[in-house]
């Protein structure tokens, strides 16, 4: 019998009555991060990581049953071993490995396998089945370094400045934001969208050390000087950000590797710097584990479950609620080609 199961409320351990990232309400619910794809409301009980308790307990509700855990540290239920360990995709967020009846499994959740100053660094695990996340499951998806891509926000930025403009930059309010915090704390002033503000101090209030910064209202028109502001992609069309005129706008995900996606959402620029692994990194990750059994999940699954047939793993595309933390679509064929140009 296989450890993990794929049922209708999401990946399953039947022998220990528990669940990983649910998206049926279960009774207990073990989380690899805070995400709002992985992270759900309605379970009775929660187990994560500890980095994540205020970010869950602002998202979920404040009274939710929730059991901190640290990495490395193991839980066992009718004799089958849980542990969390770094995935490097988002401070808090984590791999599960789950070992039992002669059985190592680990569930990826989202990861990404270069440090990025912030989260824990991804650790691979050995085991025999991985349930991997592939959300940019597709050869053409290589990232540079996460510093040549600071240097070119920063450069960006300053250009804009330098002809009068503020720069806008779109990013998650919880990894991508934080993260381009720190690589751009010499470029300033740096101003954030509030939802922003309410990530770091629930970060802060369990160990992270991220700068007080002004709000983006705080900003006044023809008093300030251009500057950078920070807005989760939703915020485009908040009237908040309307008042920051003259300013030039650019994503700052994976998927603007992709040019198209970029001209559809009307953006002057695009930085992909992605919280998930490339292609590069995926492949590396599926080899550190060791393992034959692995499981596709988030993104490019039917591809990227064929690339891994064929080079001689026992692959499987699995269909799963993870939307994935960046992508409103994932690009047609036809965008992905253009790209290659
Ligand atoms: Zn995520
Ligand atoms: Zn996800």
């Amino acid at each position: 019998m296989d450890l993990l199961q794929f049922g209708p409320n999401g990946i399953e351990c039947p022998l220990a009555g528990v669940h990983i990232d649910p998206w049926g309400k279960v009774d207990r619910a073990l989380l690899t991060h805070a995400h709002a794809d992985h992270a759900r409301f309605g379970h009775k009980h929660y187990i994560a990581h500890a980095h994540n308790r205020a970010v869950l307990q602002q998202r979920l509700g404040k009274n939710i049953s929730l059991q901190d855990i640290e990495y490395e540290d193991t839980i066992e239920i009718n004799g089958i071993r849980f542990s969390w360990h770094p995935a490097g995709h988002i401070p808090g967020s984590a791999q599960i490995r789950v070992s039992g009846k002669n059985q190592t499994w680990v569930v990826s959740g989202d990861y990404k396998t270069e440090y990025d100053d912030l989260s824990m660094a991804f650790e691979p695990i050995r085991c025999s089945h991985f349930i991997t996340e592939c959300t940019f499951g597709l050869p053409i998806y290589r990232w540079k370094p996460q510093a040549v891509m600071a240097q070119a926000i920063a450069e960006w930025h300053i250009h804009q400045v330098n002809q009068g403009y503020s720069t806008l930059l779109y990013a998650y309010s919880l990894g991508k934001a934080q993260r381009l915090i720190q690589l751009l704390k010499e470029v300033g002033p740096i101003y954030i969208h509030p939802s922003i503000a309410e990530m770091n101090r629930a970060l802060n209030s369990v160990g992270f050390q991220l700068p007080e910064l002004p709000l983006i209202s705080e900003w006044r028109p023809k008093v300030d000087s251009p500057a950078l502001f920070l807005a989760p992609p939703g915020a485009s069309s908040d009237k908040l950000l309307r008042r920051l005129l003259p300013c030039k706008e650019a994503s700052v995900s994976g998927w603007t590797l992709v040019r198209g996606l970029r001209r559809r959402q009307k953006l002057d620029h695009g930085f992909a710097l992605s919280d998930h692994a490339d292609w590069p990194g995926l492949l590396s990750a599926i080899e550190g584990t060791g393992a034959e059994h692995i499981y596709c999940t988030h993104g490019f699954t039917a591809e990227f479950s064929r690339y891994l047939s064929d080079q001689g793993f026992n692959s499987k595309e699995i269909h799963t609620r993870f939307f994935g933390d960046a992508a409103p679509q994932p690009p047609s064929t036809a965008e992905t080609n253009e790209s290659i140009h």
